[in-house]
């Protein structure tokens, strides 16, 4: 009898923000496609899961409407308003 896959699914990439310039926005690393952190339409990327830490947003995990792959994000710099 076939198991149903997993929900959880397997991290295949991770981006490290701190080496990110500009607004945070990097293409996919499996097919490239701009994924934006202010693109709320879930066209291109659905957000699975956040953590946080602390009160601060400290890893993001998304998957690649394209190309499927999740994705990690990390390294969320917490920089205090002024
Ligand atoms: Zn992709």
């Amino acid at each position: 009898m076939m198991k149903k896959a997993a929900i959880k699914k397997a991290i295949n990439y991770t981006i490290d923000l701190t080496k990110i310039d500009g607004d945070g926005a990097f293409p996919c690393p499996k097919c490239g496609i701009i994924i934006s952190p202010d693109d709320e339409t879930e066209e291109i990327y659905q957000i699975v899961e956040t953590k946080v830490k602390n009160d601060e947003l400290a890893e993001l995990l998304l998957t690649c409407n394209k190309c499927g792959s999740t994705i990690k994000l990390e390294g969320f710099l917490t920089q205090p308003e002024s």
